[in-house]
C-alpha cells in the first residue's frame, strides 16, 4: 500500500502472548538439519521462488519511488528482517539508509554481521550500492520502534515486512502495533510492502482436507478447529520439514487493508503468488532469473501465499 498523508498517533498495548517467545526461540535456533536430498531441493526451490517474489516487489517499489524523484536518497525500514535475507536486495536497489529490526536477537546479530560483510560501511553515501544500517532488537507487535530510533525524526520511503506480518495477528493490539511500526514514520508518498501466507487459501485447504491438518511430505499445517476462524488469534502450527516448526496466525488480508486506513494507507497492489508469477514471469529478464532455479517443472509455484506490493513492472536488477 502507499501512504497518502501523515500518520495519527495511537496507544500501543503490552500484553502477554505465548507465541512471541516461541517464535524468537525458533528463529534464533533455526538450522536446516537432517534434510533428505529431495526435501533439500524442494525447500531450495521454495526459497528461490520466495526470493524471486521479494526481489521483484522490492525492485519495483524502489523504481516507483525513483520515478517520482530520480534524485531521492531512499531510507528503508526492514521489519522482521531475520538474518538479513534481503540485504543484497537493498544493496542492489541502491538505497541510502536501512533500519533493520527483529525479535530474534541472534538472527539480528547475524544480519548485522552480513551487513558488515557486504562492505557497506562507506562514509560516502553517494557511492553506488552503499548504505548505512541500524539494528534494533524488538518485539514489533508490542514495542514501538519510534521510541527506540536514535534519530526520532527519521522518515521512511519504504517499509518492508516479508513473510512475517501474520505473526502479529495473535491479537488485535499486536497487529495494531506492528502496523503502527510499519506506517507511522513513512513519509507521505511512501510505501509499505510485504508477503504473508494467504489466509483464505489456508482455510480452503483445511476445508477440503480430512481432519484439521493438511500438507504433503515437506510441509504440514495444523489448525485447532475446522469451523472457527476468529479474526485475531486464529492459531495454526506450520511445519516445514527440518526448517520451520512454529505457531503462526491466520491473516485475513481485507482486515489488514481496513486497519491500514487508519494510517492513511491505500492499497495499490495485492496478488497471490500464483497470480504474481503469471504476471511477472513473462518478462524475459525475470524468466532468465527464474530459469536458474532447479526443478521448476517438478514443483510449480505454491498458491499458499499472497504478495502485496505496489505495482507491476520491470525489475531488471532483481537477481540475488
Ligand atoms: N523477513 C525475513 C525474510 O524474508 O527472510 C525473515 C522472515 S522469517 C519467516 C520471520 C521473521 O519474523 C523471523 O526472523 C522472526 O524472528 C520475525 N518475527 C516474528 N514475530 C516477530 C515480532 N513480534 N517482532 C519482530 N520480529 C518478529
Amino acid at each position: 500500500g502507499s501512504k497518502t498523508e501523515e500518520t495519527e498517533s495511537q496507544n500501543t498495548s503490552q500484553q502477554d502472548s505465548i507465541s512471541d517467545s516461541i517464535v524468537a526461540k525458533h528463529y534464533n535456533e533455526r538450522q536446516d538439519v537432517g534434510l533428505t536430498e529431495r526435501t533439500k531441493s524442494r525447500i531450495f526451490f521454495l526459497r528461490n521462488f520466495n526470493n524471486w517474489i521479494k526481489s521483484i516487489c522490492i525492485a519495483d517499489t524502489l523504481q516507483r519511488l525513483r520515478d517520482s524523484d530520480p534524485t531521492a536518497r531512499l531510507t528503508v525500514l526492514d521489519l522482521c528482517c531475520g538474518k538479513g535475507g534481503d540485504l543484497l536486495k537493498w544493496k542492489k536497489g541502491q538505497i541510502s539508509r536501512l533500519v533493520c529490526s527483529d525479535i530474534a536477537e541472534v538472527s539480528l546479530q547475524q544480519c548485522e554481521e552480513r551487513f558488515k560483510e557486504l562492505g557497506n560501511r562507506s562514509n560516502n553515501p553517494y557511492d553506488r550500492g552503499t548504505f548505512t544500517a541500524e539494528f534494533y532488537s524488538a518485539d514489533l507487535s508490542k514495542e514501538l520502534l519510534s521510541e527506540k530510533y536514535e534519530d526520532p525524526s527519521i522518515q521512511f520511503d519504504l517499509a518492508s515486512c516479508q513473510f512475517s506480518f501474520h505473526y502479529s495477528f495473535e491479537s488485535h493490539a499486536q497487529a495494531e502495533t506492528m502496523l503502527r511500526n510499519a506506517c507511522e514514520q513513512l513519509r507521505p508518498g511512501g510505501y509499505f510492502i510485504g508477503t504473508v501466507p494467504n489466509g483464505c487459501e489456508l482455510v480452503r485447504r483445511l476445508k477440503t482436507s480430512e481432519g484439521t491438518q493438511f500438507g504433503n511430505d515437506v510441509y504440514t499445517v495444523n489448525f485447532h478447529s475446522k469451523d472457527e476462524f476468529p479474526l485475531f488469534g486464529c492459531r495454526y502450527d506450520f511445519h516445514l520439514e527440518g526448517v520451520v516448526d512454529c505457531p503462526e496466525f491466520l491473516l485475513y488480508f481485507p482486515l489488514l487493508e481496513e486497519m491500514a486506513k487508519k494510517y492513511q494507507m491505500e492499497i495499490v497492489y495485492c496478488k497471490t503468488f500464483h497470480e504474481f508469477f503469471d504476471e511477472h514471469s513473462k518478462d524475459p529478464e525475470n524468466n532468465r532469473l527464474f530459469g536458474k532455479m532447479k526443478s521448476l517443472e517438478q514443483y510449480p509455484p505454491d498458491r499458499n501465499t499472497t504478495a502485496s506490493s505496489t505495482t507491476e513492472g520491470d525489475y531488471s536488477h532483481a537477481e540475488e
